[in-house]
């Protein structure tokens, strides 16, 4: 299976398809339009999240960082004037530096993180949706914003104009996901934001083409008219999409087959269902490994039959 992946939601549904998938069988895509470098180190903030995850250092309070991590770098920079406008943890900056370290000495993204993840005993597969840079930025009253300044640094509060992906246009698909596409006939979308985390990827010129050949399910990250956590909502608003699982659905309308609503989600499914997608009810509130570890199974039999 093939899922596509951004840094909160679909984490926390790998945590469950872990455990009913032999690791070997995930191949996890995951955006690198959020990434950043900061104090000389690339950041990247859904890869990590999904490498800590797997080697089960996550933080599973805040679904970023290490758990237990300390932020005694971080600090010390702060008070001698180097504020860097994010909490970056020690444990976490040490996963930077390797990953910068291999850059610079010429490797791909892709390889460098197939190394740190062999490196951490992780045996799913993880690659980055491209080598290439691509960046969200956020078009505010005040200017173009990076994704990580309006989120982080302004803590999403300014209103948006408009959302887009510098370098898309130029970018490839990293050879692990074409590879990878090659072999798979599944294609999961994980409940990650539509906008920034699974748009990125989904733009890669020639994967919505390859997708419409495969069977694509998606899980909504949102349930009623407010997404679980982050700013999906006001992104998908601005960009002309309703906020809701409808919404939702409109955005993968071309390349879905079946979309998971939560069964608490009950007033969005004959909408969807009237643009040609089926729906299936689940709990998909991920509050435990548990429910998570269901709602994988689910998923595993919705492909199976469609
Ligand atoms: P980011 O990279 O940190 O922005 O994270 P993602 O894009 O991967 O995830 C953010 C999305 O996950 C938000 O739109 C949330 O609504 C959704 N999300 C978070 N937790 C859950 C959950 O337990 N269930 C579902 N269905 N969606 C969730």
């Amino acid at each position: 299976m093939i899922v596509l992946s951004g840094g909160t939601g679909t984490p926390k549904l790998l945590d469950g398809l872990r455990h009913v998938l032999p690791e070997d069988d995930i191949n996890v895509v995951v955006n690198t339009a959020e990434d950043l470098w900061v104090s000389g180190n690339l950041i990247t903030p859904d890869i990590d999240t999904v490498l800590y995850l797997f080697s089960d250092r996550i933080d599973k309070g805040k679904w970023w960082g290490v758990r237990d991590d300390t932020f005694s770098t971080h600090e010390a920079m702060k008070l001698a004037g180097h504020d860097e406008g994010m909490m970056i943890g020690d444990l976490d900056r040490a996963t930077h530096i390797m990953r910068s370290e291999l850059l610079r000495q010429g490797m791909s993204l892709t390889d460098a993180i197939q190394k740190m993840a062999s490196s951490f005993g992780i045996s799913s597969h993880i690659f980055p949706m491209s080598d290439d840079p691509v960046s969200t930025m956020i078009t505010t009253p005040s200017g173009r914003i990076h994704f990580q300044d309006f989120w982080v640094k302004q803590h999403g509060g300014p209103e948006v104009l408009e959302v887009s992906q510098d370098g898309i246009g130029e970018a490839s698909m990293s050879p692990g996901v074409l590879e990878a596409l090659e072999k798979e006939d599944w294609v999961l979308i994980g409940p990650s934001n539509p906008i920034t985390s699974i748009g990125p990827i989904i733009s890669l010129p020639g994967m919505r083409k390859i997708l419409k050949e495969k069977k694509v399910v998606a899980v909504s990250p949102i349930i009623g008219k407010e997404p679980i956590s982050g700013p999906a909502g006001k992104l998908m608003g601005a960009c002309g999409f309703d906020v809701s699982s409808v919404g939702v659905a409109e955005c993968y309308n071309d390349i879905l087959d079946v979309l998971v609503l939560d069964i608490r989600d009950e007033a969005a499914g004959d909408a969807v269902k009237d643009m040609g997608i089926d729906v299936i009810f689940k709990d998909t509130l991920m509050s435990s490994v548990d429910v998570s570890m269901d709602l994988a199974k689910s998923i595993i039999d919705i492909f199976k039959r469609i």
